[in-house]
Protein backbone atom coordinates (compact mmCIF):
# COMPACT_ATOMS: atom_id res chain seq x y z
CA UNK A 1 0.00 0.00 0.00
CA UNK A 2 1.56 2.93 -1.11
CA UNK A 3 2.44 5.45 2.07
CA UNK A 4 0.03 8.30 1.80
CA UNK A 5 0.96 10.94 4.11
CA UNK A 6 4.26 12.61 4.00
CA UNK A 7 4.21 12.34 7.82
CA UNK A 8 4.48 9.23 7.35
CA UNK A 9 6.98 8.82 4.28
CA UNK A 10 9.28 10.98 6.08
CA UNK A 11 8.92 8.35 9.49
CA UNK A 12 9.32 5.18 7.80
CA UNK A 13 12.26 6.43 5.29
CA UNK A 14 14.45 8.52 7.94
CA UNK A 15 13.91 4.63 10.07
CA UNK A 16 14.72 2.37 7.39
CA UNK A 17 17.90 4.83 6.94
CA UNK A 18 18.23 4.78 10.41
CA UNK A 19 18.29 0.77 11.14
CA UNK A 20 20.29 0.43 7.74
CA UNK A 21 23.28 2.68 9.12
CA UNK A 22 23.14 0.86 12.69
CA UNK A 23 23.07 -2.31 10.78
CA UNK A 24 25.78 -1.36 8.31
CA UNK A 25 27.73 -0.11 11.66
CA UNK A 26 27.22 -2.68 13.62
CA UNK A 27 28.46 -5.63 11.24
CA UNK A 28 31.65 -3.15 10.88
CA UNK A 29 32.10 -2.76 14.84
CA UNK A 30 31.96 -6.88 15.31
CA UNK A 31 34.03 -7.12 12.64
CA UNK A 32 36.74 -5.38 13.68
CA UNK A 33 36.13 -6.37 17.47
CA UNK A 34 36.43 -9.92 16.45
CA UNK A 35 39.48 -9.45 13.94
CA UNK A 36 41.02 -7.33 16.86
CA UNK A 37 40.58 -10.05 19.38
CA UNK A 38 42.13 -12.76 16.70
CA UNK A 39 45.07 -10.88 16.40
CA UNK A 40 45.53 -10.98 20.19
CA UNK A 41 45.48 -14.00 20.56
CA UNK A 42 47.75 -14.52 17.41
CA UNK A 43 50.33 -12.39 19.19
CA UNK A 44 50.15 -14.56 22.62
CA UNK A 45 50.23 -18.01 20.85
CA UNK A 46 53.27 -16.62 19.13
CA UNK A 47 54.70 -15.71 22.70
CA UNK A 48 54.01 -18.65 23.73
CA UNK A 49 55.30 -20.77 21.22
CA UNK A 50 58.47 -18.99 21.04
CA UNK A 51 59.39 -19.40 25.05
CA UNK A 52 58.10 -23.18 24.46
CA UNK A 53 60.67 -23.71 21.51
CA UNK A 54 63.67 -21.63 23.46
CA UNK A 55 62.68 -23.71 26.77
CA UNK A 56 62.91 -26.62 24.74
CA UNK A 57 66.06 -26.04 23.05
CA UNK A 58 68.27 -24.62 25.77
CA UNK A 59 66.98 -27.64 28.57
CA UNK A 60 66.90 -30.60 26.42
CA UNK A 61 68.65 -32.64 23.90
CA UNK A 62 66.52 -34.80 21.06
CA UNK A 63 65.23 -37.25 21.69
CA UNK A 64 62.89 -35.87 24.62
CA UNK A 65 62.70 -38.29 27.26
CA UNK A 66 59.21 -38.57 28.92
CA UNK A 67 60.09 -36.63 32.23
CA UNK A 68 60.87 -33.91 29.80
CA UNK A 69 57.22 -33.69 28.90
CA UNK A 70 56.52 -33.16 32.45
CA UNK A 71 59.11 -31.06 32.37
CA UNK A 72 57.67 -28.49 29.99
CA UNK A 73 53.87 -29.16 31.52
CA UNK A 74 55.78 -27.74 34.74
CA UNK A 75 57.19 -24.90 32.54
CA UNK A 76 53.44 -23.84 31.44
CA UNK A 77 51.84 -24.33 34.55
CA UNK A 78 55.04 -21.90 35.74
CA UNK A 79 53.80 -18.98 33.43
CA UNK A 80 50.01 -19.76 34.05
CA UNK A 81 49.70 -20.50 30.65
CA UNK A 82 46.77 -22.54 30.20
CA UNK A 83 46.87 -22.95 26.36
CA UNK A 84 47.14 -26.30 24.53
CA UNK A 85 50.75 -26.95 23.50
CA UNK A 86 52.08 -29.68 21.45
CA UNK A 87 55.33 -30.68 20.23
CA UNK A 88 56.10 -32.70 16.98
CA UNK A 89 59.47 -34.09 16.07
CA UNK A 90 60.13 -33.23 12.24
CA UNK A 91 58.35 -36.78 10.85
CA UNK A 92 54.80 -34.84 12.64
CA UNK A 93 55.04 -37.54 15.45
CA UNK A 94 53.70 -36.01 18.72
CA UNK A 95 56.69 -36.12 21.09
CA UNK A 96 54.82 -33.72 23.88
CA UNK A 97 51.20 -32.65 24.42
CA UNK A 98 49.81 -30.68 27.40
CA UNK A 99 47.41 -32.56 29.54
CA UNK A 100 44.75 -30.25 29.26
CA UNK A 101 44.74 -31.72 25.34
CA UNK A 102 43.25 -34.52 27.26
CA UNK A 103 44.04 -37.08 24.45
CA UNK A 104 42.99 -34.47 21.47
CA UNK A 105 45.47 -34.58 18.99
CA UNK A 106 45.81 -30.80 17.64
CA UNK A 107 45.82 -31.26 13.87
CA UNK A 108 48.28 -30.86 11.29
CA UNK A 109 46.45 -29.17 8.33
CA UNK A 110 47.73 -29.61 5.01
CA UNK A 111 47.82 -25.54 4.76
CA UNK A 112 50.26 -25.83 7.92
CA UNK A 113 52.42 -28.98 6.42
CA UNK A 114 53.02 -26.84 3.31
CA UNK A 115 53.95 -23.82 5.16
CA UNK A 116 56.21 -25.82 7.17
CA UNK A 117 57.82 -26.88 4.33
CA UNK A 118 58.68 -23.37 3.94
CA UNK A 119 59.37 -22.55 7.47
CA UNK A 120 56.71 -20.35 8.13
CA UNK A 121 53.99 -20.13 10.58
CA UNK A 122 50.22 -21.04 10.08
CA UNK A 123 47.12 -19.37 12.18
CA UNK A 124 44.48 -20.91 11.79
CA UNK A 125 40.89 -21.64 13.51
CA UNK A 126 40.25 -25.08 13.80
CA UNK A 127 37.10 -27.07 15.03
CA UNK A 128 38.13 -29.22 18.36
CA UNK A 129 35.07 -31.89 17.40
CA UNK A 130 34.14 -30.79 21.36
CA UNK A 131 31.72 -27.68 20.74
CA UNK A 132 34.13 -25.26 20.56
CA UNK A 133 36.72 -23.79 18.09
CA UNK A 134 40.64 -23.56 18.80
CA UNK A 135 42.88 -21.04 16.95
CA UNK A 136 46.01 -22.85 16.28
CA UNK A 137 49.58 -21.50 15.38
CA UNK A 138 51.49 -24.04 13.87
CA UNK A 139 55.30 -23.19 14.28
CA UNK A 140 58.03 -24.77 12.69
CA UNK A 141 61.94 -24.80 14.55
CA UNK A 142 64.63 -24.85 11.80
CA UNK A 143 68.14 -25.73 12.83
CA UNK A 144 71.04 -26.34 10.21
CA UNK A 145 68.77 -25.18 7.57
CA UNK A 146 65.98 -28.33 7.92
CA UNK A 147 63.22 -29.22 10.40
CA UNK A 148 64.09 -29.71 13.84
CA UNK A 149 60.57 -30.01 15.23
CA UNK A 150 57.23 -28.49 15.05
CA UNK A 151 55.92 -26.78 17.91
CA UNK A 152 51.78 -26.15 18.45
CA UNK A 153 50.27 -24.04 20.50
CA UNK A 154 46.20 -23.25 20.18
CA UNK A 155 43.65 -21.58 22.44
CA UNK A 156 40.23 -22.52 22.76
CA UNK A 157 37.98 -19.35 21.22
CA UNK A 158 34.64 -19.89 23.24
CA UNK A 159 35.49 -16.76 25.63
CA UNK A 160 35.74 -14.67 23.06
CA UNK A 161 33.10 -16.19 21.39
CA UNK A 162 30.91 -15.64 24.10
CA UNK A 163 31.78 -12.14 24.47
CA UNK A 164 31.31 -11.20 20.69
CA UNK A 165 27.52 -12.84 21.61
CA UNK A 166 26.97 -10.65 24.29
CA UNK A 167 28.02 -7.99 22.06
CA UNK A 168 25.41 -8.90 19.20
CA UNK A 169 23.00 -9.96 21.55
CA UNK A 170 22.90 -6.28 22.71
CA UNK A 171 22.93 -4.80 19.91
CA UNK A 172 20.47 -6.96 18.60
CA UNK A 173 17.85 -5.11 21.35
CA UNK A 174 19.20 -1.65 20.99
CA UNK A 175 18.91 -0.97 17.41
CA UNK A 176 15.28 -2.02 17.40
CA UNK A 177 14.52 0.15 20.32
CA UNK A 178 16.87 2.86 19.21
CA UNK A 179 14.89 2.71 15.86
CA UNK A 180 11.45 2.75 17.63
CA UNK A 181 12.75 5.84 20.11
CA UNK A 182 13.74 7.54 16.91
CA UNK A 183 10.57 6.65 14.48
CA UNK A 184 8.50 8.39 17.71
CA UNK A 185 10.59 11.77 17.53
CA UNK A 186 10.69 11.61 13.89
CA UNK A 187 6.98 10.98 13.66
CA UNK A 188 6.39 13.87 16.60
CA UNK A 189 8.87 16.13 14.73
CA UNK A 190 7.15 15.71 11.18
CA UNK A 191 4.15 15.72 12.55
CA UNK A 192 4.96 19.73 13.38
CA UNK A 193 7.08 20.60 10.48
CA UNK A 194 4.01 19.79 8.31
CA UNK A 195 1.37 21.08 10.92
CA UNK A 196 1.26 24.46 8.60
CA UNK A 197 0.68 22.55 5.40
CA UNK A 198 -2.32 21.18 6.78
CA UNK A 199 -3.35 24.79 7.89
CA UNK A 200 -2.86 26.04 4.67
CA UNK A 201 -4.56 23.29 3.09
CA UNK A 202 -7.96 23.72 4.92
CA UNK A 203 -7.31 27.06 4.52
CA UNK A 204 -7.05 26.65 0.91
CA UNK A 205 -10.14 24.51 0.74
CA UNK A 206 -12.02 27.53 1.60
CA UNK A 207 -11.11 29.54 -0.97
CA UNK A 208 -13.49 30.04 -4.12
CA UNK A 209 -14.07 32.61 -6.87
CA UNK A 210 -17.09 34.56 -4.70
CA UNK A 211 -13.98 34.98 -1.71
CA UNK A 212 -11.10 35.71 -3.58
CA UNK A 213 -10.19 38.48 -1.09
CA UNK A 214 -9.20 36.11 1.41
CA UNK A 215 -5.14 35.47 2.32
CA UNK A 216 -3.70 32.99 4.48
CA UNK A 217 -2.35 34.25 7.17
CA UNK A 218 1.69 34.43 7.01
CA UNK A 219 4.17 32.91 9.59
CA UNK A 220 6.91 35.44 11.56
CA UNK A 221 9.96 33.70 9.99
CA UNK A 222 11.52 33.29 6.91
CA UNK A 223 10.70 29.80 6.14
CA UNK A 224 9.83 27.83 3.76
CA UNK A 225 6.15 27.69 4.68
CA UNK A 226 6.06 31.66 4.72
CA UNK A 227 7.12 31.07 0.95
CA UNK A 228 5.11 29.05 -0.05
CA UNK A 229 2.08 31.04 1.91
CA UNK A 230 3.26 34.48 -0.08
CA UNK A 231 3.10 32.22 -3.54
CA UNK A 232 -0.11 31.40 -2.87
CA UNK A 233 -1.42 34.97 -1.32
CA UNK A 234 0.03 36.61 -4.73
CA UNK A 235 -1.43 33.63 -6.73
CA UNK A 236 -4.75 34.28 -4.97
CA UNK A 237 -4.07 38.44 -6.54
CA UNK A 238 -3.39 37.37 -9.53
CA UNK A 239 -6.47 34.92 -9.70
CA UNK A 240 -9.05 37.65 -8.43
CA UNK A 241 -7.32 40.04 -11.12
CA UNK A 242 -7.89 37.68 -13.90
CA UNK A 243 -11.27 37.07 -12.23
CA UNK A 244 -12.38 40.33 -12.56
CA UNK A 245 -11.12 40.95 -16.23
CA UNK A 246 -12.81 37.98 -16.93
CA UNK A 247 -16.08 39.04 -15.22
CA UNK A 248 -15.73 42.55 -16.79
CA UNK A 249 -15.10 41.20 -20.38
CA UNK A 250 -17.89 39.00 -20.00
CA UNK A 251 -20.34 41.41 -18.97
CA UNK A 252 -19.21 44.05 -21.34
CA UNK A 253 -19.11 41.74 -24.34
CA UNK A 254 -22.95 40.34 -23.69
CA UNK A 255 -23.88 44.45 -23.03
CA UNK A 256 -22.61 45.22 -26.29
CA UNK A 257 -24.18 42.20 -27.81
CA UNK A 258 -27.49 42.98 -26.44
CA UNK A 259 -27.50 46.22 -28.37
CA UNK A 260 -27.98 45.31 -31.73
CA UNK A 261 -29.83 42.19 -30.11
CA UNK A 262 -32.54 44.55 -29.05
CA UNK A 263 -32.68 46.79 -32.31
CA UNK A 264 -32.74 43.40 -34.63
CA UNK A 265 -36.19 42.28 -31.84
CA UNK A 266 -37.96 45.99 -32.32
CA UNK A 267 -37.26 46.37 -35.98
CA UNK A 268 -38.39 42.97 -36.62
CA UNK A 269 -41.69 43.79 -34.51
CA UNK A 270 -42.37 46.69 -36.05
CA UNK A 271 -42.03 44.92 -39.90
CA UNK A 272 -44.37 42.07 -38.37
CA UNK A 273 -46.72 44.36 -37.08
CA UNK A 274 -46.97 47.18 -39.61
CA UNK A 275 -45.43 46.74 -42.44
CA UNK A 276 -47.00 45.53 -45.79
CA UNK A 277 -45.25 47.19 -48.43
CA UNK A 278 -42.56 45.44 -49.69
CA UNK A 279 -40.08 48.58 -49.90
CA UNK A 280 -40.96 48.95 -46.46
CA UNK A 281 -39.70 45.16 -45.37
CA UNK A 282 -36.57 45.50 -47.21
CA UNK A 283 -35.73 48.92 -45.51
CA UNK A 284 -36.16 47.05 -42.34
CA UNK A 285 -34.28 43.92 -43.53
CA UNK A 286 -31.28 46.53 -44.60
CA UNK A 287 -31.27 47.93 -40.86
CA UNK A 288 -31.24 44.64 -39.60
CA UNK A 289 -28.48 43.08 -41.71
CA UNK A 290 -26.36 46.32 -40.53
CA UNK A 291 -27.52 44.90 -37.20
CA UNK A 292 -26.05 41.53 -38.10
CA UNK A 293 -22.78 43.18 -39.61
CA UNK A 294 -22.34 45.30 -36.31
CA UNK A 295 -22.62 41.55 -34.36
CA UNK A 296 -20.40 39.91 -36.09
CA UNK A 297 -17.83 42.40 -35.79
CA UNK A 298 -18.00 42.10 -32.60
CA UNK A 299 -18.02 38.67 -32.17
CA UNK A 300 -15.13 38.55 -34.43
CA UNK A 301 -13.14 40.76 -32.65
CA UNK A 302 -14.33 38.99 -29.36
CA UNK A 303 -12.74 35.98 -30.31
CA UNK A 304 -9.41 37.21 -31.71
CA UNK A 305 -9.31 38.39 -27.84
CA UNK A 306 -9.81 35.00 -26.54
CA UNK A 307 -7.59 33.57 -28.23
CA UNK A 308 -5.10 35.67 -26.39
CA UNK A 309 -6.73 35.25 -23.28
CA UNK A 310 -6.33 31.61 -23.26
CA UNK A 311 -2.36 32.04 -24.79
CA UNK A 312 -3.37 30.26 -27.83
CA UNK A 313 -1.69 33.04 -29.70
CA UNK A 314 0.42 31.81 -32.68
CA UNK A 315 2.66 34.99 -34.02
CA UNK A 316 3.26 33.67 -37.80
CA UNK A 317 6.50 35.26 -37.91
CA UNK A 318 8.68 35.82 -40.63
CA UNK A 319 10.86 38.33 -41.97
CA UNK A 320 8.53 41.05 -44.52
CA UNK A 321 9.03 44.70 -45.26
CA UNK A 322 7.52 47.15 -43.43
CA UNK A 323 7.61 49.59 -46.39
CA UNK A 324 5.87 47.95 -48.71
CA UNK A 325 3.32 47.21 -45.90
CA UNK A 326 2.10 50.62 -44.91
CA UNK A 327 2.45 51.48 -48.86
CA UNK A 328 -0.55 49.08 -49.21
CA UNK A 329 -2.24 49.97 -46.25
CA UNK A 330 -1.89 53.55 -47.64
CA UNK A 331 -3.87 53.14 -50.42
CA UNK A 332 -6.31 51.15 -48.30
CA UNK A 333 -6.37 54.58 -46.09
CA UNK A 334 -7.30 56.43 -49.63
CA UNK A 335 -10.27 54.53 -50.42
CA UNK A 336 -11.41 54.64 -46.50
CA UNK A 337 -10.59 58.54 -46.76
CA UNK A 338 -12.40 59.41 -49.61
CA UNK A 339 -15.83 58.59 -48.41
CA UNK A 340 -14.98 60.89 -45.14
CA UNK A 341 -13.67 63.85 -47.75
CA UNK A 342 -9.85 62.79 -45.81
CA UNK A 343 -6.95 63.00 -47.74
CA UNK A 344 -4.68 60.32 -46.45
CA UNK A 345 -0.71 60.62 -46.74
CA UNK A 346 2.86 58.61 -46.41
CA UNK A 347 5.81 59.74 -45.21
CA UNK A 348 8.59 57.41 -45.41
CA UNK A 349 11.48 59.24 -44.17
CA UNK A 350 13.82 56.09 -44.47
CA UNK A 351 15.83 55.98 -47.02
CA UNK A 352 15.84 52.28 -47.68
CA UNK A 353 13.30 49.34 -47.51
CA UNK A 354 13.12 48.55 -43.49
CA UNK A 355 12.16 44.96 -42.99
CA UNK A 356 11.62 43.15 -39.46
CA UNK A 357 10.39 40.05 -38.11
CA UNK A 358 6.33 39.79 -37.48
CA UNK A 359 3.54 38.71 -38.41
CA UNK A 360 2.20 40.48 -41.32
CA UNK A 361 -1.56 39.85 -40.79
CA UNK A 362 -1.23 40.81 -37.31
CA UNK A 363 0.43 43.98 -37.74
CA UNK A 364 -1.97 44.80 -41.16
CA UNK A 365 -4.15 44.51 -38.60
CA UNK A 366 -2.92 46.52 -35.82
CA UNK A 367 -2.13 49.27 -38.58
CA UNK A 368 -5.59 49.60 -40.72
CA UNK A 369 -6.89 50.16 -37.17
CA UNK A 370 -4.83 53.09 -36.24
CA UNK A 371 -5.77 54.10 -39.86
CA UNK A 372 -9.58 53.44 -40.29
CA UNK A 373 -9.86 55.41 -36.78
CA UNK A 374 -7.91 58.24 -37.74
CA UNK A 375 -9.98 58.38 -40.50
CA UNK A 376 -13.43 58.09 -38.50
CA UNK A 377 -12.44 60.70 -36.42
CA UNK A 378 -11.34 63.20 -38.48
CA UNK A 379 -13.53 65.61 -40.36
CA UNK A 380 -13.77 66.52 -43.69
CA UNK A 381 -11.32 68.59 -45.27
CA UNK A 382 -8.55 66.69 -42.91
CA UNK A 383 -5.95 64.84 -43.32
CA UNK A 384 -4.19 61.39 -41.93
CA UNK A 385 -0.51 60.98 -42.26
CA UNK A 386 1.23 57.90 -41.89
CA UNK A 387 5.02 58.36 -41.36
CA UNK A 388 7.61 55.67 -40.97
CA UNK A 389 11.24 56.20 -39.35
CA UNK A 390 13.89 53.59 -38.08
CA UNK A 391 16.24 53.35 -34.91
CA UNK A 392 18.99 51.04 -34.75
CA UNK A 393 16.74 48.38 -33.79
CA UNK A 394 13.44 49.06 -34.23
CA UNK A 395 10.83 50.97 -36.66
CA UNK A 396 8.45 53.60 -35.13
CA UNK A 397 4.94 54.36 -37.13
CA UNK A 398 3.18 57.03 -36.53
CA UNK A 399 -0.69 57.52 -37.42
CA UNK A 400 -1.42 61.27 -37.32
CA UNK A 401 -4.88 62.90 -37.90
CA UNK A 402 -5.92 66.10 -38.02
CA UNK A 403 -9.53 64.63 -35.80
CA UNK A 404 -11.27 65.61 -32.43
CA UNK A 405 -8.58 64.42 -30.56
CA UNK A 406 -9.00 62.82 -27.31
CA UNK A 407 -9.53 64.83 -23.42
CA UNK A 408 -6.82 63.82 -21.31
CA UNK A 409 -8.78 61.97 -19.10
CA UNK A 410 -9.40 59.48 -22.05
CA UNK A 411 -5.85 58.97 -23.09
CA UNK A 412 -5.06 56.22 -20.23
CA UNK A 413 -8.23 54.68 -21.43
CA UNK A 414 -8.95 53.63 -24.86
CA UNK A 415 -6.74 51.09 -25.01
CA UNK A 416 -8.99 49.01 -22.85
CA UNK A 417 -11.63 46.95 -24.17
CA UNK A 418 -15.01 48.30 -25.07
CA UNK A 419 -13.85 51.31 -23.87
CA UNK A 420 -15.51 54.34 -26.42
CA UNK A 421 -15.01 57.88 -25.64
CA UNK A 422 -18.46 59.22 -27.31
CA UNK A 423 -20.49 56.05 -27.17
CA UNK A 424 -23.79 56.89 -28.72
CA UNK A 425 -21.47 58.48 -31.63
CA UNK A 426 -19.35 55.63 -32.10
CA UNK A 427 -21.93 53.34 -32.28
CA UNK A 428 -23.28 54.85 -35.01
CA UNK A 429 -20.24 54.72 -36.77
CA UNK A 430 -20.09 51.12 -36.60
CA UNK A 431 -17.10 51.12 -33.39
CA UNK A 432 -17.30 48.33 -30.88
CA UNK A 433 -14.56 50.17 -28.80
CA UNK A 434 -12.54 46.72 -29.02
CA UNK A 435 -10.04 48.21 -31.99
CA UNK A 436 -7.09 49.74 -29.80
CA UNK A 437 -7.46 46.76 -27.67
CA UNK A 438 -6.28 44.68 -30.39
CA UNK A 439 -4.05 46.82 -31.64
CA UNK A 440 -2.24 46.88 -27.98
CA UNK A 441 -2.40 43.31 -27.75
CA UNK A 442 -0.80 43.08 -31.13
CA UNK A 443 1.95 45.44 -29.78
CA UNK A 444 2.45 43.47 -26.58
CA UNK A 445 2.45 40.40 -28.79
CA UNK A 446 5.38 41.99 -30.60
CA UNK A 447 7.00 43.01 -27.84
CA UNK A 448 7.18 46.71 -28.64
CA UNK A 449 5.42 49.81 -27.22
CA UNK A 450 2.24 52.18 -28.82
CA UNK A 451 1.94 55.51 -27.30
CA UNK A 452 -0.83 57.97 -28.07
CA UNK A 453 -0.45 61.94 -27.94
CA UNK A 454 -3.96 64.04 -28.34
CA UNK A 455 -4.80 67.36 -28.35
CA UNK A 456 -8.42 67.82 -28.18
CA UNK A 457 -10.21 69.69 -31.11
CA UNK A 458 -6.53 69.48 -33.58
CA UNK A 459 -5.86 65.88 -33.71
CA UNK A 460 -4.00 63.01 -32.46
CA UNK A 461 -0.94 61.11 -32.64
CA UNK A 462 -0.46 57.47 -32.51
CA UNK A 463 3.14 56.13 -31.86
CA UNK A 464 4.19 52.61 -32.70
CA UNK A 465 7.90 51.09 -32.10
CA UNK A 466 8.44 47.24 -33.23
CA UNK A 467 11.62 45.65 -32.44
CA UNK A 468 13.72 44.69 -35.74
CA UNK A 469 14.29 41.36 -35.01
CA UNK A 470 10.85 40.79 -34.03
CA UNK A 471 9.69 39.01 -30.44
CA UNK A 472 11.63 36.45 -28.65
CA UNK A 473 10.43 33.29 -29.06
CA UNK A 474 10.47 32.49 -25.44
CA UNK A 475 8.30 35.70 -24.72
CA UNK A 476 5.71 34.68 -26.62
CA UNK A 477 2.84 34.57 -24.62
CA UNK A 478 1.67 37.83 -23.36
CA UNK A 479 -1.06 38.94 -21.57
CA UNK A 480 -3.35 42.25 -21.68
P1 LIG B 1 -13.89 52.06 -31.73
O1 LIG B 1 -14.28 50.80 -32.38
O2 LIG B 1 -14.94 52.67 -30.90
O3 LIG B 1 -13.18 53.01 -32.62
P2 LIG B 1 -11.32 51.70 -30.57
O4 LIG B 1 -10.85 50.76 -29.55
O5 LIG B 1 -10.68 51.64 -31.92
O6 LIG B 1 -12.86 51.54 -30.65
O7 LIG B 1 -11.11 53.13 -29.99
C1 LIG B 1 -11.50 53.43 -28.66
C2 LIG B 1 -11.91 54.88 -28.57
O8 LIG B 1 -10.76 55.71 -28.69
C3 LIG B 1 -12.83 55.32 -29.68
O9 LIG B 1 -14.17 55.07 -29.33
C4 LIG B 1 -12.55 56.79 -29.77
O10 LIG B 1 -13.34 57.50 -28.83
C5 LIG B 1 -11.11 56.90 -29.37
N1 LIG B 1 -10.22 57.06 -30.53
C6 LIG B 1 -9.52 56.08 -31.13
N2 LIG B 1 -8.78 56.59 -32.16
C7 LIG B 1 -9.05 57.92 -32.19
C8 LIG B 1 -8.58 59.00 -33.00
N3 LIG B 1 -7.68 58.81 -33.99
N4 LIG B 1 -9.05 60.22 -32.75
C9 LIG B 1 -9.90 60.44 -31.73
N5 LIG B 1 -10.38 59.47 -30.93
C10 LIG B 1 -9.95 58.21 -31.14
Amino acid sequence: MPLRSIRLRLTFWSALTLTAIMAVSGLAWHFTLSSSSLKHIDDRLELIAVDVAAYHHTEHIEPIPTDDCQRLEGFLRSHNWGEFVQILNERGSISCASSNLEGFHLPLSKEALQHLGNGEATYETIDSNQGFAVRLLTLPVIKGGHLFDIIQVGQDLSPMEKTLSAVRLKQALFIPAAVILFSLGGWFLAGRALAPVDRITRAVQKINAENLDQRLPLSKSSDEISRLTETFNSMLSRLKEQFHKMKQFSGDASHELRTPLTILRGETEVALRWAKEPDEFREILRSNMEEIDRMERIIENLLTLAKNEELKRNLELQELSLSDLLQELYLSGNILGEKNEVSVRLNLEVETEVTLRGDELRLRQLFLNLISNAVKYTSSGGTVTIGLTCTDDAAVITVTDTGVGIAPEHLALIFDRFYRVDKARNRNDGGSGLGLAIAKWVVDAHEGTIHVASIPDEGSTFTVSLPLAGPAEQNRDVFI
